[in-house]
């Protein structure tokens, strides 16, 4: 794993504009501010939402990319509600850009619950973090949007060995990890309110689960009770089947 070539520190996956940032803001504008690369790739443009066009929810993930720091992200064209598993295609996206972005870290996002979108693509990534390494899979570059602030997109490797796939944790979930964002938690914050067609409630929006006003009160409760089991006052947190290999303990506090 340490000789590879990694094109980014953290490759973010998410159906959705806002996904990455609900999921995991915390822990990108950390990261970032450590000076780690990382990419976000939304899976779809968004055509079934209630509110506001594709390119108005894709100019505000723009906004929202450079409140986090990111090194750079892309808009796929997988369709907007139906995104399968078991889809060749489907898979040949991710596979295409498990190969391309090289992470040493994938994190799917956000939890898998309610949306069939958010529970297909945690399954979506994991299938295709095994596709990825396998030399005799070709696949070709889908369709996408780029955030013209980021990076030039890298080029694609043959193969892709993904050493750690992560996705988020949902409220209810046993953490593999809990990571601390208090002091990033302000960006974060800062980042959700980017998509205000998503979380503000106007006269004109369609009233829907995440712009009633208590969305991002829900989100601050969430990271406080991670933060409660963290000794921390905000934490998200992420679940893997991997377990890691060491040769000696880690500096980090350990919780029950
Ligand atoms: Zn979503």
């Amino acid at each position: 794993m340490k000789d590879q070539d990694f094109g980014c520190d953290l490759l973010v996956i998410s159906p959705h504009t806002d996904d990455a940032e609900i999921g995991l803001g915390g822990t990108i504008a950390t990261l970032s501010k450590k000076g780690r690369r990382i990419w976000v790739v939304d899976l779809t443009r968004g055509e079934l939402g209630s509110n506001a066009t594709s390119d108005e929810r894709w100019a505000e993930a723009a906004e929202a990319s450079r409140t986090l720091g990111l090194a750079g992200r892309l808009q796929l064209n997988l369709p907007d509600g139906f995104i399968n598993a078991t889809d060749r295609d489907h898979l040949m996206a991710v596979v295409w850009a498990l190969r391309t972005f090289r992470p040493r870290w994938v994190v799917s996002a956000p939890d898998p619950v309610r949306h069939p979108d958010h529970v297909a693509t945690a399954e979506l990534v994991r299938r295709a973090a095994f596709l990825a390494r396998l030399t005799e899979l070709p696949v070709q570059e889908p369709e996408y949007l780029r955030w013209q602030d980021g990076s030039k997109v890298p080029n694609t490797a043959d193969l892709w060995i993904v050493p750690t796939v992560l996705s988020v944790c949902p409220a209810d979930g046993k953490p593999s990890l809990l990571f601390d964002v208090t002091e990033q938690w302000a960006t974060k914050e800062k980042s959700l309110h980017c998509f205000a067609s998503q979380f503000q409630r106007a006269d004109h929006r369609r009233p829907t689960m995440i712009n009633d006003g208590t969305f991002l009160e829900r989100i601050q409760r969430r990271a406080r009770n991670w933060g409660r089991r963290a000794g921390c006052q905000y934490a998200e947190a992420f679940c893997t089947d991997a377990v890691p290999v060491l040769n000696d303990f880690p500096d980090v506090e350990w919780r029950t």
